[in-house]
């Protein structure tokens, strides 16, 4: 028989981690595979590991990683699935925004049909302040403009892979790890399954408007370079400007003579072009860091404890 193993990374997800194994045990019981439950505790500081040890004691399919401190779902996604065992790997938030319900028809996919992976994008934004959604819908507009990556609107982490995309993407070494870039990198047969947008169960989102919008400048730096293009061509467009503004000076002062003025133009003309310079110098800086960050070649994550095997009875 074949595993399935289910990813869970959980920070400070106590409140929801009991609800969640009974509706994935749930799942689980109705399919023909073994199952592994891989919770990734991220340095969580409300007894997360406690509860996740509790379900270890009546059930040897729980397995956990536990984290030193908080290294974000990120490096939780990917211990996950550098630990996991099965021939088959999911993906899924604790909260249960992500319906585990899902899986049966994921694994059909999976076995039945030709597919490498299913993967999952939620068709609304029920829920979500206006805003946050505007800018959310302007970030994919922008970033698959940019990026050779394929960054689907909406589309989840939650997700069931076949072992050769788990070993894909675990061969994708780099650092700064934006998943939703990295599983559309990778390619691969996929089927896209669509649900509705639900409410996390407990407990409360990880994520705050400027959090996001950095999350979504570390996208785009880590799957494009159009940035450091478009600053070139800043450059040059510039440097053609001002070419043709000293033709235009020299002509004027060859016609009209040289009454000096003019100062204030040439303040507004400063300001812009050494905002652009700034400008200009911190897109370079973002990739710089980000390059100084890759070469120190850092672990992901680092691990407190972890109970990975089934335990041998004495
Ligand atoms: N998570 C994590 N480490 C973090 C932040 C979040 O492992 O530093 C986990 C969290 O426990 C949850 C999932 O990532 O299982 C998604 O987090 P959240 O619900 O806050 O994000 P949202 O669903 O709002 O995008
Ligand atoms: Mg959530």
């Amino acid at each position: 028989m074949s595993t399935i193993s289910v990813v869970v990374p959980c920070y400070n997800e106590a409140a929801v981690l009991d609800l969640f194994y009974e509706r994935i045990t749930a799942v689980a019981a109705g399919m023909p595979v073994d199952f592994e439950f891989l919770f990734i505790d991220d340095g969580s500081r409300d007894g997360t590991l406690q509860v996740i040890k509790r379900l270890r004691e009546k059930d040897t399919r729980v397995r956990y990683v536990s984290f030193s401190r908080n290294f974000g779902k990120e490096s939780g996604i990917f211990a996950g699935l550098e630990n996991a065992t099965g021939d088959y790997v999911a993906v899924m938030d604790a909260d249960l925004q992500d319906p585990p319900e899902l899986l049966p028809e994921m694994y059909a996919a999976l076995t039945q049909e030709d597919f490498d992976c299913a993967r999952t994008r939620r068709v609304d934004r029920k829920g979500e302040p206006p805003i946050r959604s505007a800018f959310a819908r302007l970030f994919y507009r922008l970033i698959n403009r940019i990026s050779k990556a394929e960054i689907v609107d909406g589309a989840r982490d939650f997700q069931l892979m076949k072992r050769k995309v788990v070993d894909a993407v675990l061969a994708m070494g780099e650092y700064n790890r934006f998943s939703k870039g990295i599983f559309g990198w990778v390619g691969y047969r996929t089927k896209w399954m669509e649900f509705e947008n639900v409410e996390r169960a407990a407990g409360e989102t990880k994520w705050n408007f400027w959090s996001l919008m950095l999350y979504a400048i570390d996208g785009i730096i880590a799957f494009s370079t159009a940035p450091l293009v478009i600053s070139s061509l800043l450059g040059m467009l510039l440097c053609l400007l001002a070419f043709v503004m000293i033709l235009v000076i020299i002509i004027r002062t060859l016609v009209f003579g040289d009454p000096t003025s003019g100062w204030p133009s040439l303040v507004c003309i400063l300001l812009m072009v050494s905002g652009i310079q700034l400008l200009c110098i911190g897109i370079l800086g973002q990739y710089l860091s980000k390059t100084y960050l890759e070469t120190k070649r850092r672990p992901l994550y680092l691990i407190r404890e972890a109970e990975l095997k089934e335990r041998s009875v004495h």
